[in-house]
């Protein structure tokens, strides 16, 4: 039997998540359902200069309102815990030990001030310091220095990192689901710091320590992870510990112009690029799309398909077709533009699919808000103006005539429609709207359409002065509709406004 399959979303606590994060977190979501394996939830908190108070639970909480929430994680023990690294911060240690004793790491003494100077001189000379095979027989560590002066530097307590050794002259033959067969010449790599002398792992350390010990058969993570894999496979390598299988997710890239999705291009188009909102320490607010009024199952869709499709031109997916459809090996290598015209045609549709009731009662809490006391049915007007909208906010600007009758008539509008002819017009449909007690739409077309008909006028000059009369401006659904929700005393009223006005 093949083993479970595991994968985990390891984010460091160091702000609200964004977009690209969410994606992650949802294939490795996706992956674990589809293989109906385990969907890990571990917080990397070893940098604690960068911990932001909160950011956690923004993590937590936007997973939750996506309806991808973990199996294991925080508060969710599954015998592999606990899932912040700051609570497993007493394992890590035997294991940098363990690669210093098997020859795969070393203790390193050299201060920041001296690496401040080699990187110096070396820029000066136009070159890259790096701290690898090339070099570190001439700096300050327990490869250079004998047993004795290293022990003498622990007795005098100086400060230490531990370094992994990158092997020399090896070509390193890589895999990735999503991008084939990889080489690196293992000469480029620095011997990258794995533990600190305060007693912290470095990421690379305890995330690898901590897949392991997690069981993670698939590291599903960024593409700006693909520089670290070499480093990671050697230390499974070094740990003579089973390798787990890698998938690098192609960047998210800016709507317009090149380089990489960032909270300026929110900024700057007015699109949101984090799930929820976040209030900064400076009390500024980056908005987020559970705020801007986002339906949950719009934003997973268009995030699954930003990187992967299913190679044919199928766009809607809802969680459960894509836990059927999603793979790994579909995903595409390529940066993913970000397009949040598109987020919005997706939240066109799943807005559409929602129940009238339901946009009514959130239609009604606005309209509480804005003070506004109807008798009319809401979910009715709901149901006329639903195509219209992308968001339940829109219903207002859509449909405020519903509840306000107009103060002003549309200018250009008024000019087409309002003719010498158009009182004596609307006197008749004034006539005819209080003869008839039917006033549902289709009763009011029949008797306006018949009338319209018998006196051989054309039915722009009946229609458009009456849409104007009765909402202000050339739109809306159809106008018997309107009639028929406003009702008789209303339709009546704002029809008489309009003679008024244009006596
Ligand atoms: N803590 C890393 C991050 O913030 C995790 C990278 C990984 O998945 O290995 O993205």
């Amino acid at each position: 039997m093949s083993k479970k399959v595991r994968v985990r979303f390891a984010p460091s606590p160091t702000g609200p998540l964004h977009i690209g994060g969410v994606r992650t977190a949802l294939y490795n979501y996706l992956f674990a359902k589809k293989h109906a394996g385990d969907f890990v939830l571990r917080i990397e908190d070893t940098d604690q200069s960068r911990y932001v108070e909160g950011a956690e639970k923004y993590i937590i909480d936007s997973l939750n309102w996506l309806s991808i929430p973990f199996d294991e994680g925080p508060g969710k023990d599954g015998g592999f815990g606990p899932y912040r690294q700051s609570e497993r911060k007493h394992l890590y240690k035997e294991y940098a030990e363990e690669l210093i004793a098997s020859g795969n790491a070393y203790y390193a003494f050299d201060t920041t001030e001296e690496l401040n100077e080699h990187r110096k001189y070396h820029e000066s000379k136009g070159k890259t310091f790096i701290y690898n095979w090339h070099n570190r027989l001439k700096l300050i560590n327990s490869l250079s220095l004998t047993s004795e002066e290293t022990q003498a530097k622990f007795d005098r307590s100086e400060n230490f990192v531990i370094r992994f050794k990158s092997p020399q002259d090896e070509t390193l033959h890589l895999k990735d689901i999503i991008r084939g067969d990889i080489e690196i010449d293992s000469n480029t790599l620095d011997d990258k710091v794995l533990f600190k002398s305060d007693g912290m792992p470095t990421y690379h350390l305890a995330n690898i320590v901590d897949d392991h010990l997690m069981e993670i058969t698939h590291v599903i993570r960024g593409e700006e992870w693909l520089p670290s894999l070499a480093l990671h496979v050697l230390l499974y390598r070094a740990f003579n510990w089973e390798v787990p299988q890698f998938a690098h997710l192609p960047l998210i890239m800016k709507p317009v112009g090149k380089g990489k999705l960032s909270k300026r291009d929110g900024e700057d188009g007015h699109f949101p690029i984090f799930p929820l909102e976040w209030k900064t320490e400076n009390g500024t607010v980056l908005s987020g799309y559970r705020e801007d009024g986002y339906l949950p199952e719009a934003v997973v869709n268009m995030l699954a398909l930003l990187g992967w499709n299913l190679g044919t031109n199928q766009e809607i997916f809802n969680l459960k077709d894509l836990v059927e459809d999603f793979d790994l090996e579909r995903v595409h290598k390529a940066g993913a533009k970000f397009d949040p015209e598109k987020t919005k045609w997706f939240q066109h549709h799943y807005l559409q699919k929602l129940n009238d009731s339901v946009l009514a009662e959130q239609f009604s809490k606005i309209l509480n808000k804005k003070g506004v006391n109807t008798t009319l049915d809401i979910t009715t007007v709901v149901s006329l103006l639903k195509e219209r909208i992308v968001f339940v906010t829109d219903l207002w600007e859509q449909g405020e005539y519903f509840f306000v009758a107009p103060e002003s008539y549309d200018e250009k509008a008024s000019k087409k429609a309002f003719k010498t002819e158009t009182p004596e017009i609307l006197k008749n449909i004034v006539k005819l709207l209080k003869e008839t007690d039917d006033f549902s739409s289709k009763s009011l077309d029949t008797i306006i359409k018949g009338w319209i008909a018998s006196q051989e006028i054309g039915f722009g000059k009946v229609m458009m002065p009456l849409r104007l009369a009765l909402v202000g401006e050339m739109k809306g659904p159809e106008l018997f509709e309107i009639v028929s929700v406003l009702g008789k005393t209303e339709a009546i009223s704002r029809i008489e406004t309009a003679i008024e006005f244009l006596a």
